[in-house]
C-alpha cells in the first residue's frame, strides 16, 4: 500500500477533491474537518475521518497517532482547511479576525508541529500548505484574509529553509478564485454580491480538482525534488 497522507478541510471544495484524488492515487488518508459526516459520506477505502478543529493541536497528534497505528508513519501533510472572511478594517467584527487567524495561521502552525518533528527524525516527508494568491498580493475587503494567507506564505518557506538539509519538504500553494464554498463564511451580503459579480465576469473559478492536480504533481515529485510554490489561477483572473 502507499504511503499515509492527512488532509484537513477534507469535507469541501479544494480539500475533498483532494482526498478523492489521492485516494484514487492508492493512498491511505487521514481526512480532519468538523463535519465529520461530510468526511464520511465519501465513502473512501482505507481512510481514517476523525472529526477535528484544526485550532486543537492536541486533537490533531491524537488523530495522527490513531491512523499511524494502522497505516504507518505520515508521509505528506495537507494543510487545507480555512475561512475567507472578508470585510473592511473600519466595519468589519473584529471577532472574525481572530477567526480566521486561529483557523488559517495557527490551524497550519498545528498542523506542522503534529508531524514535522517525526518527518526530521525520519529524513522524509512533505508538508503541502494550501495559501492563496491572496498571500502574495492584495486586495479590496481582503486586509484580514490577506494578513492570514500572506503568513502561510512566509510560515511555509521559513520551516522550509530550515527543514531542507534535514529532507523534509514544505510547498505552498497558491490559487486564485475556484468554486468551492469558501465565500459562503462572509458576512456582508454587499461583499458577496461584488465577489460573485467579478467572479462572473471572468467565466466563475477554476474547479477543486484544478487545486487537486496541482497538489498531486508537487507531491509525486522525487523526495529530493522540492516544488517550493504554485501559483495558479483562472486565465482570466487578472489581478
Ligand atoms: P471550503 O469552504 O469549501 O472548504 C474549507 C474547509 O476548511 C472545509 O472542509 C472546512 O471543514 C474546513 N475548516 C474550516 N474551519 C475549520 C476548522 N476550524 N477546523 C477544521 N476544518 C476547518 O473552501 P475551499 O475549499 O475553497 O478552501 C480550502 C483552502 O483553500 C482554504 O485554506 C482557502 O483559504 C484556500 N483557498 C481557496 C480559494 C477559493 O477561491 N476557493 C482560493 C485560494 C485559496 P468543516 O467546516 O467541516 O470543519
Amino acid at each position: 500500500m502507499k504511503k499515509l497522507i492527512v488532509i484537513t478541510g477534507a469535507s469541501s471544495g479544494i480539500g475533498e477533491a483532494t482526498a478523492r484524488l489521492l485516494s484514487e492515487m492508492g493512498h491511505p488518508l487521514l481526512l480532519l474537518a468538523r463535519r465529520v459526516e461530510r468526511l464520511e459520506a465519501l465513502k473512501l477505502p482505507n481512510t481514517i475521518c476523525v472529526k477535528t478543529d484544526v485550532t486543537d493541536v492536541d486533537a490533531i497528534t491524537a488523530a495522527v497517532a490513531l491512523a499511524e497505528e494502522k497505516y504507518g508513519a505520515v508521509d505528506c501533510f495537507i494543510n487545507n482547511a480555512g475561512m475567507m472572511l472578508l470585510g473592511a478594517a473600519d466595519t468589519q467584527n473584529p471577532a472574525e479576525w481572530k477567526q480566521m487567524f486561529d483557523v488559517n495561521v495557527l490551524g497550519v502552525l498545528n498542523g506542522i508541529h503534529a508531524v514535522l518533528g517525526k518527518m526530521i527524525a525520519k529524513q522524509a516527508g512533505t508538508i503541502i500548505n494550501i495559501s492563496s494568491i491572496a498571500g502574495r498580493k492584495t486586495f479590496p475587503n481582503h486586509a484580514a484574509y490577506c494578513g492570514t494567507k500572506f503568513a502561510v506564505h512566509a510560515i511555509t518557506e521559513n520551516i522550509r529553509e530550515e527543514v531542507a538539509g534535514s529532507n523534509v519538504r514544505m510547498t505552498t500553494i497558491a490559487p486564485g478564485v475556484v468554486e468551492t464554498e469558501l465565500l459562503g463564511h462572509t458576512t456582508s451580503d454587499g461583499i458577496i454580491d461584488g465577489y460573485n459579480q467579478w467572479k462572473q465576469s471572468i467565466d466563475g473559478g477554476m474547479r477543486p480538482l484544478d487545486v487537486a492536480n496541482a497538489i498531486a504533481f508537487a507531491y509525486n515529485q522525487p523526495q529530493n525534488v522540492c516544488i517550493r510554490e504554485i501559483v495558479l489561477a483562472p486565465t482570466k483572473q487578472q489581478a
